[in-house]
């Protein structure tokens, strides 16, 4: 007689059982992963920055997907070598590069339970402490910001979602339906970040003008010419809506002057985005606060908790004072959801965003602000500030050009004295530190002049770390003015 139906699933279910470990077994998986992360963060401070060397023809490659599983053992030596070792290391106090962020060991272990209770915070009625967590943590943020109770968001995978959310909750708010997208105009600046760009692209607005306002000689935007410009579209009859301003541009660090642009903005009934994503964390330190005066009157706001507040990639957030906008561009009713309709006391992430099932970030956020409490995150970021301090004043006295002092923990710099050509100089100069790979910097290319760029963000970045760069920065740099005579 064939096998029953009865008799399939139960074999079956032997088979599927081996997706749950047990006992003996989820201890040793476990405990083996938990020693690899041990060992890894006792030996940070030892690993190289960056490592060039990468071969995609490796163990990676070859492990491919097998039917039968393997052994952890066999794994971890894989994920060391093929994924943890090349490239940047970002989890490293050396990296100083682009906007590092560090990855405090609580995020992980807030991820580590979000994902075993595999909690849900996409609406309310499913998940409703999950959801309300991740409200307060948006609500903390937008508190210390200092916008208006009432204002909310949504905690994205990162800055570039959360520009996207701003963006299209803008063009909503202000009417730009498909016909009208030829006339209406952006108003931003070359210092914007390129994932604003993006985001107007993907927003549908790629034909909007997109007016770039001249900065000042601290590459800030220039509000008398933003006044200016706006004027002249409004009497050519286009349809100026939206204003993005940086409070921490990628470049330099620099904050634009939000008070000013904030009053142009409700002038002339424009909303006011501000990416914060490197900046925004800095708001929660006294001393720098007056920096950021006029933050609080954006329309919506991009903030990066893995820059900003160390956590490991993975956590943005979108702020938005009118939630009723951001939720008339991102709410959808489907049939299938009709319990989740009723008396919601929160509002739901899933209406605020384009995510329906999501991963639960409200954890990896909520866990290392409590265990640790917000003082050491401040205390951390204006040491930051005062490295870029540091860093600012000792490179020129090495006889170093510099941009503008960092007003947040940013310096851009080049050497620029008995050279036969800057630009090239200074390529050479960071090639040669790359490719030494202790320490890890970046560099930036602002109206033709190639500079050399320090951003210090990683937790893990203290005094030594920025030594060491003057010292290496010294070294090659006197190494390669013996190769010009
Ligand atoms: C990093 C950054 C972004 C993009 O954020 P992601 O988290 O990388 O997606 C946007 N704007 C600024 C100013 C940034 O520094």
């Amino acid at each position: 007689m064939a096998e029953s139906l009865h008799d399939k699933i139960l074999a079956l279910e032997q088979e599927s059982r081996q997706l749950e470990p047990t006992g003996q077994d989820l201890e040793k998986l476990t405990n083996q992963v938990i020693a690899y992360g041990h060992h890894y963060l006792n030996n940070v401070d030892n690993l190289k920055a960056y490592d060039k060397d990468f071969a995609l023809n490796n163990d990676l490659l070859a492990a491919g997907f097998p039917e039968k599983g393997k052994d952890i053992a066999q794994l971890l030596p894989i994920i060391e070598q093929h994924v943890d070792k090349p490239g940047i290391n970002p989890a490293s106090g050396n990296h100083l590069g682009y906007i590092p962020g560090g990855g405090v060991y609580p995020t992980a272990l807030g991820d580590y339970l979000a994902a075993v209770t595999n909690q849900y915070s996409g609406v309310f009625y499913a998940g409703p402490g999950a959801v309300q967590m991740e409200n307060l943590v948006i609500r903390w943020i937008a508190d210390f910001l200092g916008f208006p109770a009432g204002s909310l968001g949504n905690l994205t995978s990162g800055g570039s979602i959360a520009n996207l959310i701003a963006i299209v909750t803008a063009r909503d708010a202000k009417g730009i339906k498909s016909k009208l997208v030829e006339d209406s105009c952006i108003y931003l600046t070359h210092q914007a970040h390129h994932s604003v760009q993006k985001a107007i692209r993907i927003a549908g607005l790629d034909e909007a003008k997109l007016c770039y306002i001249k900065t000042d000689e601290q590459f800030r935007m220039d509000t008398q010419m933003l006044e200016k410009q706006i004027e002249q579209d409004v009497l050519a009859n286009k349809k100026p809506f939206l204003v993005i301003a940086s409070a921490g541009t990628t470049d330099t660090g620099v904050v634009d002057p939000l008070d000013q642009i904030a009053d142009i903005c409700s002038s002339y009934n424009l909303w006011f985005h501000v990416d914060a994503a490197y900046g925004g964390f800095f708001m929660l330190v006294d001393e720098l606060r007056d920096k950021f005066k006029g933050i609080k009157r954006a329309d919506s706001l991009t903030i990066d908790p893995h820059k900003g507040l160390f956590l490991a990639y993975g956590l943005g957030a979108v702020i938005v004072r009118d939630v009723a906008a951001l939720q008339k561009t991102h709410y959808y009713m489907a049939n299938y959801m009709q319990d989740a309709v009723g008396d919601s006391h929160e509002p739901s992430p899933a209406d605020l965003s384009p995510e329906l099932t999501k991963h639960f970030r409200g954890l990896r956020i909520w866990l290392p602000l409590q265990l640790f409490g917000v003082k050491p995150f401040r205390q951390a970021l204006l040491e930051k500030h005062y490295l870029a301090q540091y860093f600012y004043h000792e490179i020129r006295k090495m006889g170093f050009e510099t941009g503008p002092e960092p007003a947040l923990s940013v310096c851009i710099y080049r050497y620029n004295q008995n050279v036969s050509e800057a630009n090239l100089f200074n390529q050479r100069l960071i090639k040669r530190i790359q490719d030494d790979g202790e320490i890890f910097i970046s560099s930036t290319t602002i109206d033709g002049i190639f500079w050399l760029r320090i951003a210090v963000l990683v937790f893990r970045t203290h005094l030594k770390a920025v030594d060491r760069l003057l010292a290496l920065l010294r070294e090659h740099r006197d190494e390669l003015l013996k190769l010009e005579e």
